[in-house]
């Protein structure tokens, strides 16, 4: 972990919290890493969406922790340096956690957030899963935007892994995140920030952050939300389908009958090195796959080329 984030060969990178010690996703705009010079600068309404944040949030449980006889005191070595935001942070953290033990978030048509499948799944359990911030464009994790749920999948958690994200990319100018309950996690944002007293100087971004509901997901709302929050009506989404962090969970599923049986410091470092190491085999791998397997990649170069110059010399008024 500590030599793929390179830390340990003395990397350190600008406009990132530098203690991090866990590998981020290099392939989304990263100021000073990857962005040409002037970036800021180019006009809002043609290709600012190159530069913007395409984040993902969602819930998970799966990856549990049993109620059992353990070390309190046992605590990860990573810390706040890797994956996990610090739930105890939070100012109301004891009374969160018992208010939340199995409540229930419904949204607009009554599609239920914690989705308690079978009463009593999430008996005997510390913590019943873990809601995380993804980058959509990518699959991979952030630093500090996965947090344990005591109970249920409550906004206020959310914001805390939105915070963990927005930390790694508040250099940039523009950030949207899609959210299965995205219309009612949108309500009362900034008052759950100031109340959960999170990072005052992310608010801004907070105010300016559009939140959508992912392609899929949407059907399940009210026919409102279904034009207010949809992706391909938003400005600068393209064909962003919102719904990239699933995958995620598809294969992390499989380590929570493993990480449930841990105590809490030997779960987080675990976690915490499987999250780290899908996202550095994503970097490894993708770019291997080209889109089309029936088609050559120097083909496709070619396709992309011709596509670019017929749209330089197109005369229509196209905006992003
Ligand atoms: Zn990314
Ligand atoms: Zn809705």
């Amino acid at each position: 972990m500590l030599k793929r984030s390179g830390w340990c060969h003395g990397v350190r990178y600008p406009n990132s919290p530098e203690d991090v010690i866990v590998f981020r996703c290099l392939c989304c705009p990263w100021p000073g890493v990857n962005l040409p010079h002037g970036w800021e600068l180019t006009d809002p309404r043609l290709s600012r969406y190159l530069y913007a944040a395409y984040l993902g949030a969602d819930g998970n449980h799966s990856l549990q922790k049993k109620a059992k006889k353990d070390d309190p005191t046992d605590r990860s070595f990573a810390g706040k340096r890797g994956f996990f935001g610090d739930i105890r942070e939070l100012p109301k953290y004891k009374e969160t956690v018992s208010k939340e033990q199995g409540k229930i978030v419904e949204t607009c048509s009554g599609f239920k957030v914690t989705r308690s499948q079978k009463v009593g799944k999430f008996r005997f359990l510390d913590i019943t899963g873990v809601v995380a911030v993804t980058c959509t464009r990518h699959g991979c994790f952030w630093p500090r935007a996965v947090v344990d749920l005591p109970g249920g999948e409550q906004f206020l958690l959310v914001d805390l892994a939105l915070s963990g994200a927005l930390e790694c990319l508040k250099s940039l100018l523009e950030w949207l995140m899609t959210y299965d309950v995205g219309c009612s996690y949108l309500k009362n944002i900034l008052v759950r920030w100031k109340e959960g007293k999170l990072p005052h100087h992310l608010e801004p971004i907070v105010k300016r952050l559009r939140v959508l509901l992912p392609q899929l997901h949407m059907l399940a709302h009210k026919d409102s939300c279904q034009t207010e929050f949809a992706v391909c009506y938003t400005s600068g989404a393209g064909h962003t389908n919102g719904e990239a962090v699933e995958p995620l969970w598809a294969t992390h599923n499989q380590a929570g009958p493993s990480t449930r049986e841990m105590n809490g410091g030997a779960r987080h470092d675990a976690l915490n090195d499987m999250f780290s190491f899908w996202n550095w085999v994503k970097h490894e791998t993708m770019g291997e796959l080209p889109p089309s397997r029936d088609q050559p990649r120097s083909d496709l170069v070619q396709v992309n080329i011709s596509r670019a110059n017929s749209r330089t010399s197109c005369d229509c008024s196209w905006t992003s």
